[in-house]
C-alpha cells in the first residue's frame, strides 16, 4: 500500500486551502465595508478587522491539524473568540499527491515553525490598491524557510467582471513553486522594488546609490516577491527596520524555490526563522531572483552602519 504522505506535504497542503479561505475573509471584510482599523505603533502600522479574523482562521485551523508544529502570527489577540465559521479542515489534494523532497521526508511536528502574515499591504488595503496585498504562511524547518503559500486575494481585480479573481502561489525547496508563470526581469535594466508607504531618508539613499533605471513603489513584501518572480523588478531593496519574519518566510521560500539563495538583509546576512528568532528584519531586506550581487556589492557602507542587525 502507498505510504501515508510527509508531513511536509500535508502541512503545505492544508495551508493552501487555509490561505484561500483567509482570502475570501480577506474579500468578504472588505465588501461588508467595516474595515474596524486600529494603530499598532502608529498611524504606518495597522490592523482591520481583515489581519485579525484571518490570523484566528489560519492559525486555530492549522494548530487543530497539526497541532505540536509552532504556529508564530502576526498580530496579538486573544485566543478565545474563534468561531467555528473560521475554521478550514480542507486541504490541496494536488500537493498532497507530489513526493516530498528526500531531505524533508522524516520531519516531526514539533521540528517545524509556521510564520503567518494574515494580510501583508494592511495600508495599502485600507486604501484600496487591493492588489498589493497578500497572505502569506511561511514554512520553516532548522531555522530555515523550506515552504511557503501567498495568496493574492485581488489578483486580477482590475481585469473585468470575467476574470477568475485572486490566486495561491506555492512552493516546497528542492520541488519548484506553483501557481504563477517565472519570468525574468530585463537583463539590460535595473529596476528596484521597494516600500510604497514606509520610506525614509535612508531607504531613498540606498535607492539613489544603486543608480537604477527605474523604482517600483508598491506596498507588501509578498507583493514585493510577486514582482521578482513575474520579472516586473529585478530587486527588492528595503534599507529599514520594519519587515518581520513573518513578511519574509512565505516570500524567502517561494523565491528560493526557483532559483537559490537571494534573500538576506542589507548586509548579505541569511534570515533565521527558528521559533526563538528576533521578529524584526533589523537591518532591512535585499533580494533578487538573479543578479543578487550586483546589487549587494552596490549597497553603501554609509546605509550599512546605520542597519543594526
Ligand atoms: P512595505 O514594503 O512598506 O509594504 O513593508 C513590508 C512589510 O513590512 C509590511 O508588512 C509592513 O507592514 C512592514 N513594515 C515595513 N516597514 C514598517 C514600519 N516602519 N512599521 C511597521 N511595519 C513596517
Ligand atoms: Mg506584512
Ligand atoms: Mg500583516
Amino acid at each position: 500500500s502507498m505510504a501515508s504522505p510527509a508531513l511536509l506535504m500535508r502541512v503545505v497542503a492544508s495551508a493552501y486551502s487555509v490561505a484561500e479561505k483567509a482570502a475570501k475573509i480577506v474579500r468578504n471584510v472588505m465588501s461588508a465595508g467595516d474595515l474596524g482599523i486600529v494603530e499598532k505603533a502608529g498611524p504606518n502600522d495597522l490592523q482591520t478587522k481583515a489581519d485579525r479574523l484571518v490570523q484566528m482562521s489560519i492559525c486555530a485551523s492549522l494548530a487543530r491539524k497539526f497541532p505540536k508544529v509552532t504556529i508564530i502570527g502576526e498580530e496579538e489577540l486573544l485566543a478565545d473568540d474563534i468561531t467555528e465559521d473560521l475554521i478550514e479542515d480542507g486541504h490541496c489534494e494536488e500537493i498532497l499527491k507530489k513526493p516530498c523532497p528526500a531531505q524533508y521526508t522524516g520531519i516531526k511536528e514539533e521540528e517545524l515553525v509556521i510564520w503567518v502574515d494574515p494580510l501583508d499591504g494592511t495600508k495599502e488595503y485600507t486604501e484600496g490598491l487591493l492588489d498589493h496585498v497578500t497572505v502569506l504562511i511561511g514554512i520553516a524547518y532548522g531555522g530555515k524557510a523550506i515552504a511557503g503559500v501567498i495568496n493574492q486575494p485581488y489578483y486580477n481585480y482590475e481585469a473585468g467582471a470575467n476574470a477568475v479573481l485572486g490566486r495561491t502561489i506555492w512552493g516546497v525547496l528542492g520541488m519548484g513553486a506553483f501557481g504563477f508563470q517565472l519570468t525574468e526581469a530585463p537583463s539590460d535594466k535595473h529596476i528596484v522594488v521597494t516600500t510604497r508607504s514606509h520610506s525614509s531618508a535612508l531607504v531613498n539613499e540606498c535607492i539613489t546609490a544603486l543608480n537604477p533605471d527605474h523604482v517600483i513603489r508598491v506596498g507588501g513584501a509578498g507583493n514585493k516577491i510577486i514582482q521578482l518572480i513575474e520579472g516586473k523588478a529585478s530587486a527588492y531593496v528595503f534599507a529599514s527596520p520594519g519587515c518581520k519574519k513573518w513578511d519574509t518566510c512565505a516570500p524567502e521560500a517561494i523565491l528560493h524555490a526557483v532559483g537559490g539563495k537571494f534573500i538576506t538583509d542589507i548586509h548579505g546576512n541569511s534570515f533565521q526563522y527558528n521559533k526563538e528568532v528576533k521578529h524584526m528584519n533589523s537591518a532591512g531586506v535585499l533580494a533578487a531572483l538573479r543578479n543578487y550581487d550586483y546589487y549587494a556589492s552596490r549597497i553603501p557602507n554609509t546605509v550599512k552602519e546605520s542597519l543594526v542587525p
